[in-house]
């Protein structure tokens, strides 16, 4: 699924969180939306999301007009830096709960949504933990439990913020090897907000980098380490977090 992103605009009272956002993601890209903090990467996943209206712009999924789409019909997944999973179910039940909360019509069988839960904990290499509750996992294991929830009703576009960040160090660079280890195999179309731009080299196919509500510099990781648009990229890349 590609996107297209057109002349976007979202204000917070005077506040111009995402001023005049283009661009274009090509289908099965894994692209990093970088900047500080503050800088709109959040307000502009959340417009793709549809858990924010613009105020003007427009956003296509596959060149159709989705701007008035709601959040449910634009078959998005999300992870959230706090996405926190139902503490009171177990691994299988949270994985599945996308499937089982389905209107009757398209709701899979017990059995159908039992194999697919086993299928996604086997892709995030965590089937052992089924019938574990969350509390009995860590902050690493948890958040793949999240994008497995996340890709259990079959997102065309999977969107994440800053899906690592509250992870140490050694964590996060686990889960970065590993989130780009997933993207290569299931090709999904995903759009990850970060503020730490090593991650953003490591990981992503496709920097946008984000200030002040705008784009400063739209590339792959090569293009934007090695010719930055700007002295802010360049100042921004050389900050160590
Ligand atoms: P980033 O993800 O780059 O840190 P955000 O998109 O979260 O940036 O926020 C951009 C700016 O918009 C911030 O200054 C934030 O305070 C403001 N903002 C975000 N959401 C809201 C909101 N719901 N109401 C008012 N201001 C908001």
């Amino acid at each position: 699924m590609s996107i297209e992103v057109q002349q976007l605009r979202k204000n917070f009272g005077d506040f111009k969180a995402v001023d005049n956002v283009s661009l274009s993601i090509k289908s099965g890209e894994l692209t990093a939306l970088l900047g500080p903090s503050g800088s709109g990467k959040t307000t502009l996943l959340r417009l793709i999301a549809g858990l924010e209206q613009a105020d003007s712009g427009r956003i296509l999924f596959n060149e159709e007009d989705i701007s008035d789409r709601h959040v449910s019909e634009r078959g998005v997944g999300f992870v959230f830096q706090h996405y926190a999973l139902f503490k009171h179910m177990t691994v299988a039940e949270n994985v599945g709960f996308g499937l089982s909360v389905k209107p009757k019509k398209f709701r899979p069988s017990n059995t159908e949504i039992k194999q697919k839960v086993q299928k996604l904990l086997e892709l995030v290499q965590l089937d052992w933990t089924a019938d574990r509750y969350p509390s009995q996992l860590s902050g690493g294991q948890r958040q793949r439990i999240a994008l497995a929830r996340a890709l259990a009703v079959e997102p065309k576009v999977l969107l994440l913020d800053e899906p690592f960040g509250a992870l140490d160090a050694k964590v996060r660079a686990e889960l970065r090897r590993w989130l780009r280890r997933l993207h290569d195999e299931i090709h999904v179309t995903s759009v990850f907000v970060t503020h730490d731009q090593e991650e953003a080299l490591e990981v992503a196919d496709r920097i946008v980098v984000m200030n002040k509500g705008r784009v400063e510099q739209d590339g792959t990781p090569e293009q934007v380490y090695d010719h930055p648009a700007n002295p802010f990229v360049y100042e921004f890349l050389g900050t160590v977090n």
